[in-house]
């Protein structure tokens, strides 16, 4: 392997990394035993979508399993060439927008997409459509554009940093956007959504978190997907982040043959409360081109999160929610089971029926 060929001080340096992240068959080799199939989804997925995988994510992958949950959320897959029903802006997102890359779906907060280029790019990617091409690269001029969009709309009060990936950009870049936001004085909040912390944890340096720390209140999503991808490093990674103040949430995807499984699911949101990473939303994947090979029908993804319910801390569980053009949608067990005249009824995590007293409330001037 050529891992043990390459000096500690460059590995963990992440823009070594991200110079020689894999976009070919021969790279990938040096990591793995790629399969035929794979090989020629490569080969014919090329121009449609890119493949790219910092060194480090690719040093996760079984070599042996074409199954590894890491190497099926990155390697092409065949699969992803006949998808009956997959659409490629599934949110509508192009038509929420205001102003060029500001999505707009509820009226206090927007996601402002700062750029186009993620550490490496996900099969199932939701924007799929934008990352990673030329079209889309932000220019300093673009983005001036709509912090002004946003400084000339008071409502929002909530901006989501996203992309791509902010953290793909320098400190100073990064900083310059943070600080146009925080002038904004209508802008409470500023988060960050990021896969960094998984895919190239060398990135959260003390030197950014350091400096994100100037523009508290300052909050971030990551993206963990499976407990494989909680590496010592990139524990630290988060740490560094709540250490400096920040809180970390994860967003996952609920995706079939890696995480669509109680136990795995549970394996994964226990690990990461472990490293005070709190789960926020697990989303239901997409009707997005080329993804059938990883959808998981709804009712299976209710059944998970209800048999998590009761069976591990309530921390560890996250909202399972549809992301719709309208905005996300919570997806419960409805444990709530109605009402029998002055009486509620409900449904214990075990399945027990519990009755209790709850008669309507009279409201003023209401007459029922
Ligand atoms: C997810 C999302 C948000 C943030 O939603 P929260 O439920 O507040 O986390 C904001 N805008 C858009 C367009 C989104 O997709």
């Amino acid at each position: 392997m050529i891992l043990n060929k390459i000096p500690n001080m460059d590995w963990s340096d992440w823009r070594w990394q991200l110079k020689h992240r894999i976009r070919d068959e021969n790279e990938l080799r040096k990591y793995i035993l790629p399969t035929a199939d794979e090989v020629q989804a490569i080969l014919r997925l090329r121009e449609r979508f890119r493949f790219v995988i910092t060194p480090y994510y690719a040093s996760l992958m079984d070599p042996e399993d074409p199954n590894c949950p890491i190497r099926r959320q990155v390697v092409p897959n065949l699969s992803e060439i006949s998808d009956p029903v997959g659409t490629l802006d599934p949110l509508d997102e192009i038509e929420h927008s205001p102003v060029k890359n500001v999505i707009r779906v509820y009226p206090d907060r927007v996601a402002f997409c700062v750029n186009n280029e993620c550490a490496l790019y996900c099969r199932y990617c939701l924007r799929k459509r934008m990352v990673g091409d030329e079209d889309w690269v932000m220019k300093k001029q673009e983005l001036k554009v709509a912090i002004d969009w946003i400084s000339r709309t008071p409502e929002i009060r909530d901006v989501l940093l996203t992309g791509g990936d902010p953290l793909i950009f320098s400190d100073d870049r990064l900083e310059w956007i943070v600080r146009e936001l925080r002038a904004i004085s209508h802008v409470e909040i500023i988060r960050l959504g990021t896969r960094l912390p998984v895919t190239l944890p060398f990135r959260v340096t003390d030197r950014l978190c350091q400096m994100l720390s100037k523009y508290h209140p300052i909050w971030l999503n990551t993206h963990f997907n499976h407990p494989k991808e909680l590496t010592v490093q990139a524990a630290e990674a988060c740490n560094r982040l709540s250490n400096f103040g920040i809180p970390v949430g994860n967003q996952s995807v609920l995706l079939a043959g890696i995480n669509d499984d109680v136990g795995i699911m549970k394996d994964l949101l226990e690990s990461l409360v472990k490293i005070r990473v709190r789960p926020y939303y697990c989303y239901q994947a997409q009707l997005l081109e080329g993804t059938e090979h990883f959808r998981v029908d709804i009712e299976r993804g209710i059944e998970i999160f209800r048999a998590l319910r009761g069976r591990t801390s309530g921390y560890a569980i996250p909202q399972y929610v549809l992301d719709t053009p309208f905005g996300k949608v919570p997806l419960d067990y409805p444990y709530f089971k109605g009402r029998d005249g002055d009486e509620i009824i409900v449904e214990s995590y075990e399945g027990k029926e519990w009755r209790e007293l709850n008669p309507k409330a009279r409201r003023m001037g209401v007459v029922e």
